[in-house]
């Protein structure tokens, strides 16, 4: 079984837009983020995406120009990423279990690559990625100021490098 630190992408990974962040000139990979994964690899983490897109399902974009996202940022990150879970439906659309806070995209990740939940993490902006980690066992550290009091991460930080410096005080 292996650690593995679960990121909530828009927020956390790249600069989170109104409109959604799908075009790649408007894709701006947060400060740090690259050496925070790095770090993160170094320590033995499984580094997994779980992502709401549900821009999808509303038509605003498509998959193809999604993947496209990913590829930039597994380019931008030296591949570091291991896999992108991402939910591409809405409740307007179509309901479902893979869409956060569900936790049909975590338990997908924990079964495919026989995750340690004991020891592993998740990094999200929002109540709704913190919810269903919580639900599975995981750790949690929020990263902004969204903060829902009702929701809050056990940790908050102001960014991916210091969430890596608090997983790794505590590993
Ligand atoms: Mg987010």
């Amino acid at each position: 079984m292996r650690p593995c630190v679960f990121l909530d992408r828009d927020g956390v990974l790249n600069e989170d837009r109104v409109n959604y962040a799908y075009r790649l000139d408007h894709f701006h990979i947060l400060k740090g983020v690259p050496e925070a994964l790095q770090l993160l690899k170094d320590h033995g983490y499984l580094l997994i995406v779980v992502t709401n897109q549900s821009g999808i399902a509303q038509g605003i974009y498509t998959e193809a120009e999604m993947h496209q996202c990913h590829q930039f940022l597994q380019q931008e990150c030296n591949h570091l990423i291991d896999h992108f879970y991402y939910s591409p439906y809405h409740p307007s659309v179509t309901a479902s279990l893979l869409r956060k806070p569900g936790t049909l995209m975590f338990e997908k990740a924990i079964a495919r690559y026989g995750v340690d939940v004991n020891a592993s993490w998740m990094v999200g902006d929002k109540g709704r990625d913190l919810i269903p980690a919580r639900a599975m066992g995981l750790r949690t550290i929020q990263v902004g100021h969204e903060v829902e009091p009702e929701n809050r991460g056990e940790f908050i930080v102001d960014n991916l490098t210091a969430a890596a410096r608090v997983i790794l005080g505590k590993a």
